[in-house]
């Protein structure tokens, strides 16, 4: 860990104990994450490290074909929810290995330590995000 301190980049460094607090939250929502995914999906044999959501198995009768349907459709846009989080958690979980953790990805400037409890997978600033989502 003291090697870390060394190489990272900010000016005031952020608190080592926070960080490991934000780092403990961050890999306690990954394995929520895990677990969440795979109770309705299968990882991807190919690459390994993507998700597929299962097509459920209800019957052959037409209703059970629409209800296979319609859960498929839940689950792909709960997986890409979910695996689009996990993403997150993982960068974040990246930046404190690298040093950058709590640090805006835009602007560069500490993240408030009260944005990154709410929401410890936060890349950017509350000032960078809200500008951000305006220009859309
Ligand atoms: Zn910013």
């Amino acid at each position: 860990m003291i090697g870390d301190l060394g190489r990272a980049i900010l000016p005031s460094a952020m608190d080592q104990a926070f960080i490991k607090e934000m780092k403990q939250a961050l890999e306690k929502e990954k394995g929520r994450l895990e677990a969440e995914l795979k109770g309705f999906t299968h990882r991807d044999k190919h690459t390994g490290a993507t998700f597929n959501a299962d097509f459920p198995s209800y019957g052959e009768k037409d209703e059970d074909n629409a209800t296979e349907v319609a859960d498929f459709t839940d689950n792909l846009a709960l997986e890409r929810t979910l695996e689009g989080k996990l993403d997150d958690v993982l960068k974040a979980l990246e930046r404190v290995a690298k040093g950058t953790y709590g640090t805006c990805k835009y602007c560069g400037k500490p993240i408030d330590e009260s944005r990154l409890r709410a929401r410890p997978e936060s890349a950017s600033c509350v000032k960078c995000k809200t500008e951000r989502l305006q220009r859309l």
